[in-house]
């Protein structure tokens, strides 16, 4: 087996992945920008490469790691006989032109998304998407799983992307409707750190509803015994005349109210949350 690994950028993540590499035993060549931040890797072992160039022919396998998606395309030259594993952070539409440069040139192309921060990388608790070429993948799935819990997801590679974009969206409802709920009880001087544990174990009990959601959206079954449509719509004038009242923003709730509104008005009043996600799928014009 071929342990040579090739690293393209040395931001935090890169380098952690670097790191994560070089305790493995690994052969690894990198390459930054600024060539000073590959000095304390030099210094664990790894080879310093002058260009991007020089760095992709040194290795079979080529990680790259920038902060955004036309960086990596800006640096990426010559694959041929190269598997790339992308693994900075886009869209799906970018992964797929990608591989499609990348084969078009006699490479395979491999993408992925990074569901952990630096300090995880190496351990089993970092969960790493992966999409594309499956025999790429395989072929160095020891490689890739030194770096964390890799999860093969399929041969498109925009689905790597897809996952990660679909499980930043749930994170960022989630964080967004916690903040705001601090920012309505700290109107009233309620320090945050009082409602916090609060919060916290009320969405750990409503987390519990996804399961049955995911069931019905799936099975176009939208009865339901626990809380319809109609009953969620006419909590959203209150939340909303309440944010004002205190002096809040309210933030996100008036898009929420019109998706409710929207589902009351197309007949939906009796169903299940769940009737919810397909509305999204048809967005109002
Ligand atoms: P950093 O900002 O720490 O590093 C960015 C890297 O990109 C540096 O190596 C930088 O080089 C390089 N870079 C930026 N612009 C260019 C360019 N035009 N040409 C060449 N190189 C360039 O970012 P991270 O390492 O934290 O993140 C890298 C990727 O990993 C991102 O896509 C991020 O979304 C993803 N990710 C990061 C996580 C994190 O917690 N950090 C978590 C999950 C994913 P230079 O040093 O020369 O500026």
């Amino acid at each position: 087996m071929n342990t040579s690994v090739t690293v393209l950028g040395l931001g935090l993540m890169g380098s952690a992945l670097a790191e994560a590499l070089l305790g493995d035993g690994r052969t690894v060549t990198v390459w930054n920008r600024s060539h000073a931040k590959a000095d304390p890797l030099v210094a664990k072992g790894a080879v310093k490469a002058e260009t991007a160039a020089e760095a992709i022919s040194a290795s079979p396998l080529v990680i790259v790691c920038l902060s955004v998606y036309t960086d990596a395309e800006g640096i990426l030259g010559d694959a041929a006989g190269r598997t790339i594993v992308q693994l900075t952070n886009g869209t799906p539409r970018q992964a797929r032109a990608l591989a499609d440069r990348v084969t078009g040139q006699g490479g395979r192309y491999v993408d992925g998304g990074i569901m952990a921060v630096p300090p995880m990388i190496g351990r089993p608790e970092a969960l790493i998407l992966y999409s594309g070429d499956e025999g790429a993948f395989e072929e160095h799935s020891e490689t890739l799983a030194v770096l964390g819990r890799p999860q093969f997801l399929g041969g498109d590679p925009g689905l790597a992307p897809l996952f990660d974009l679909a499980l930043l969206d749930a994170m960022y409802g989630m964080i967004a409707g916690f903040q705001h709920a601090v920012a309505l009880v700290r109107s009233e001087k309620v320090p945050a750190t009082t409602f916090e544990p609060m919060v916290t174990a009320w969405l750990t009990a409503m987390m519990a509803l996804f399961p049955e959601q995911a069931r019905a959206v799936e099975a176009g079954d939208f009865a339901t015994r626990v809380s319809s449509v109609a009953t969620s719509q006419v909590a959203f004038p209150g939340l909303i005349e309440t944010s004002r009242d205190q002096g809040v923003d309210p933030g996100h709730l008036p898009a929420l109210r019109d998706l409710f509104d929207r589902a009351v008005a197309e007949g939906h009043g009796d169903d299940g949350l769940a009737r919810l996600i397909t509305l999204l799928e048809r967005p109002a014009r």
